[in-house]
């Protein structure tokens, strides 16, 4: 039998299509849609995609195409032109087409688009017989050549020219050259003679520069269209864009082969792209850009202020202007049904593209549209209370990093009432952010990635090769350039403050100097800016945290989450005010409070003192001295929390400081402890010395200094039950966990629950209670305790897991020094994440997972939880809920992120359990 051929390649047509929606891995993103919209029936120019498994095979065998593309696209093409009823280099009536990438998530700018294609010398005069617009030919030329020549005949071909002698830039200077000598100033004002000797000019320049002929037949055209986009994926802005994002290289581009329609063929013509809902703050209404006679890119592009689609969204840069609305009232009430029509069948906000063509609108993508986090909240809640999605699937569509995003800092209203700003541009992406002025993307990335400076990226407009310094920026501002500008898109992807379209800017890159309302500000100069209303300003104003008490739809969305979810959620917090905060975001507990927190920063001078007394103390006598000193601190800080979480669990754990982060060398000090000491400095030094040790992090630290020093511990565990004996005795409910840090033999615990033990019957003696209600547990951090689990469970009443430390023993990476190798890792993709952020699921996991299993299979009731960095982090907080875990800990403003994560991770449990998923 004979094998049938693959399918490489999917035509589309209004009213009927090969491909879906469904199908993004094979036809990528824009493939997929196009197929979804003509299926739909809606005005799609009628094309193909060709798969991005063809791509995949193209680098795996070295640039060589299936042998069955060829008859394939021939056969589609042959079907797009009976749809047409016109022919691919038709001398009389010439069927032009576009070729674009597409990969399976958008990568916004990042892959070569190539327009115009079969449009030769022979075919121009019938095109100009055809639609009687010479000025239209010939621009439409220039633009091929421009184009084609650069992506295909230089980029493509691996030419790497000189700086300022790319083939574009030539033909631009060329292009500016005829405007000055024509005495006119926009590209428009040249007429179709101008444009035809400058297609000639074009040609010959191209020749020059690159040593061949500007191909002059449509199918060489066409060949050289789709074999550019296929080398685009391995272009270098392509492949860093794809290493922020960790998209993986073997996805493949899709490429996507449409007949043109053009929005520059006169004032009844245009092009414009759209947003289903407000992408900024997530408002239902239908926003967008458009400008009048031009053709594609040029929106995108940023170099025009485009006009906004309806009224509704004018901004103060646009109002003079006319909206797409008052211009072309009838073709705007068919793009804004198209659009509402779309966002029901798809029921999500979308991004759209349309180009109108004398008067008829033609729709040329659509995609699922990016958004901020606040939009996503709000997007997502609208859409549920409408019955347009379950509230599942409303919880299911924010993501967990986005939700940072509502929790973001904003400009101190306070301060900024008081600021006058310096310029308004358009509200890109939403906050507040302050930082020191940069012109270029490698000082952004230089100063903001290594010196880890805070530095705002100022520009004119961006363009892709940008995106390593807009990534390393605290945020954008652009001089030009629209809401859906390139510099807006990629800073909306990732949540970045970002003003647009600043007109009152003045850039001079030379001097790096810029002028804006009578003022020049340097590199270095400070400005702040607020990305929610576009107001820039002078100066570092200062950032404060939002209002979250006001903001519904965030909390209504958490209600949901909550309801969803069914691990728990605490915080990593060791001062009462970090307790609050923690609580104001969720927490149901705290998972660690680290009892060294109180020897540093502000108000530690005295506890620090005290506690060096105790490390620097030579007898046992000497030490529970110093340690009687540093009770009453220790229990005034585990008293204030404790009274602050109200009955909520909160996990104390005694001591862990690497001890020789905390011993004095500076003379004054030395002497000021050994006079306490009652010894000589010469003494203490040589004390000091001896706890030197060669490996600090497997040293002398946690549960071994209970060991050695017993009163250390003791004293802790009193501070502990003392302060939560006195709470009970006023009537409040408390409920300490007395946690054993660094533990790695069920003999250490023995040894620490026995002194519990011993003080808990004294104080409860002592304070004329029965009982203190306490945990007894400990961190799980060693790999040894992990794989022991079975007997640590015999005396833990609980275990939580330190995966910085578990991570740090698990590799052998010392937390410490793993900056000098760790980075290369990650380059070379020997790991995929940052195991210190991103839990190594089968390594450290595995040591998770087991302990978990053995130490449930002695103890049935043990609590699990995280406490590591990790509990914050979207994809570790789902491994925790699926190794069964009772709650994760994560710092306090991870808190809600986590609560989100661990909502998704139940949802996805019930989607593999295939139960049903009513509301
Ligand atoms: C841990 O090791 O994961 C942990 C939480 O403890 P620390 O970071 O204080 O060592
Ligand atoms: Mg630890």
């Amino acid at each position: 039998m004979r094998k049938l051929s693959k399918k490489l390649v999917y035509f589309f047509a209004p009213g009927k299509a090969q491909g879906n929606a469904a199908m993004k891995d094979l036809l990528g993103g824009k493939g997929a849609n196009l197929a979804e919209m003509a299926a739909l029936g809606l005005p799609v120019p009628p094309g193909f995609t060709i798969t991005t498994e063809v791509c995949t095979g193209y680098y795996k065998h070295r640039g060589r195409y299936p042998k069955e593309l060829k008859a394939q696209v021939e056969r589609d093409l042959g079907r797009v032109e009976q749809v047409m009823g016109r022919k691919f280099g038709d001398p009389h009536d010439p069927l032009l087409l576009s070729v674009r990438s597409g990969a399976r998530s958008s990568m916004p700018g990042m892959m070569e688009t190539v327009l115009n294609i079969g449009l030769t010398t022979k075919a121009i005069p019938g095109l100009i017989a055809k639609t009687g617009n010479p000025r239209f030919v010939y621009d439409a030329y220039r633009r091929l050549i421009m184009m084609y020549s650069d992506v295909v005949m230089e980029k493509a071909a691996g030419i790497e020219p000189a700086e300022g002698r790319g083939i574009r830039l030539q033909l631009e200077r060329l292009m500016a050259r005829m405007k000055e000598a024509r005495g006119v100033s926009k590209d428009t004002d040249l007429t179709a003679e101008d444009l035809q000797v400058l297609c000639d000019e074009f040609r010959a320049r191209v020749q020059e520069v690159l040593g061949k002929p500007f191909p002059d037949d449509p199918v060489d055209q066409l060949w050289g269209g789709i074999g550019a986009i296929f080398q685009s994926w391995m272009g270098r802005r392509a492949v860093a864009y794809r290493r922020i994002e960790k998209i993986p290289d073997d996805w493949g581009t899709a490429v996507n082969v449409q007949v043109m329609v053009f929005g520059n063929m006169g004032d009844n013509s245009g092009t414009g792209v759209g947003f289903t809902r407000d992408p900024a703050t997530g408002a239902n209404v239908f926003y967008g850009e458009w400008l009048p006679n031009a053709q594609g890119e040029d929106v995108v592009a940023g170099i025009r202020t485009p006009l906004h689609v309806n009224e509704a969204g004018k901004t103060e840069h646009n109002r003079h202007l006319p909206s797409l609305q008052t211009a072309m009232p009838q073709v705007y009430r068919q793009l804004n049904a198209l659009q509402k029509k779309l966002e029901r069948h798809y029921r999500d906000m979308l991004d759209i593209e349309f180009t109108i063509e004398e008067g008829r609108r033609w729709m040329l993508q659509c995609r699922v549209g990016k958004r901020n986090g606040v939009a996503a909240v709000k997007m997502a809640v609208d859409m549920a209370e409408s019955r347009l999605i379950t509230r599942q699937e409303a919880v299911r569509r924010v993501r967990p990093d986005a939700l940072i995003q509502v929790l973001l800092p904003m400009v101190d209203p306070q301060a900024e009432r008081n600021a006058r700003p310096l310029a308004k541009g358009l509200p890109a992406g939403p906050g507040g952010a302050h930082g020191m002025i940069v012109f270029t993307a490698d000082e952004a990335a230089r100063r903001g990635k290594e010196l880890k400076e805070r530095v705002i990226l100022v520009r004119n407009e961006t363009s892709p090769e940008d995106v390593h310094g807009m990534h390393a920026a605290q945020a954008i501002l652009t001089a030009r350039g629209g809401m859906t500008s390139h510099a807006a898109l990629v800073a909306r992807g990732w949540g970045k403050c970002c003003i647009v379209g600043c007109a009152a800017l003045d850039i001079d890159m030379d001097h790096r100097r810029l002028c804006v309302d009578g003022r020049a500000l340097r590199e270095g100069d400070w400005i702040t800016l607020n990305g929610t209303a576009g107001l820039v300003y002078e100066g570092r104003l200062p950032l404060v945290s939002p209002d979250l008490e006001h903001n519904q739809e965030y909390r209504r969305l958490m209600r949901w989450v909550d309801s969803l979810r069914k691990m728990g959620v605490r915080a990593n917090a060791d001062t009462p005010q970090d307790a609050r905060q923690a609580v104001a975001f969720g927490a149901e507990g705290i998972g660690l409070f680290r009892t060294e927190h109180m020897f540093y920063g502000e108000g530690s001078a005295e506890p620090l003192f005290l506690l060096r007394k105790m490390i620097a103390s030579a007898t046992e006598a000497q030490r529970r001295k110093a340690l009687d000193e540093l009770f009453p601190f220790m229990k005034s800080d585990i008293r204030a929390t404790l009274q602050v979480m109200g009955g909520r669990p909160v996990t104390i754990r005694l001591l862990d400081p690497p001890l020789h982060e905390f011993v004095p060398h500076e003379p004054a000090r030395l002497k000021e402890l050994a006079d306490s000491l009652g010894v000589s400095v010469d003494d203490l030094e040589r004390r000091v010395s001896a706890l030197r040790e060669s490996n600090p992090m497997m040293g002398h630290r946690g549960v071994r200094l209970g060991i050695t020093y017993p009163e250390v511990s003791e004293y802790q565990v009193r501070a502990i039950l003392e302060a939560a004996a006195e709470l009970i005795k006023e009537g409040k409910r408390v409920m300490p966990e007395i946690m054993i840090p660094v533990t790695c033999t069920a003999g250490e615990l023995e040894h620490q629950l026995q002194i519990c033990r011993r003080v808990h019957e004294d104080v409860c003696r002592r304070l004329g209670l029965k009982r203190v209600p306490y945990l007894f547990g400990t961190m799980i951090e060693i790999p040894r305790a992990a794989l022991t689990a079975g007997k640590m469970a015999q005396t833990s009443e609980f275990f939580s897991f330190g995966t910085n430390d578990m991570t740090q023993m698990g590799f052998g990476f010392s937390r410490d020094d793993m900056g000098a190798f760790l980075p290369a890792y990650l380059k070379t993709g020997i790991l995929p994440d940052d195991p210190f952020q991103t839990i190594d699921q089968e390594g450290v996991g595995e040591l998770v997972r087991f302990g978990i299993e053995r130490g449930r299979a002695v103890r049935k009731d043990l609590k699990v939880g995280i406490c590591g960095e990790h509990g914050g982090d979207p994809e570790s907080v789902k491994f925790c809920y699926r190794v069964g875990m009772d709650y994760v800990s994560c710092s306090p403003f991870r808190v809600p992120v986590a609560r989100l994560a661990a909502a998704h991770a139940a949802l996805e449990a019930k989607a593999r359990g295939k139960q049903p998923e009513g509301d």
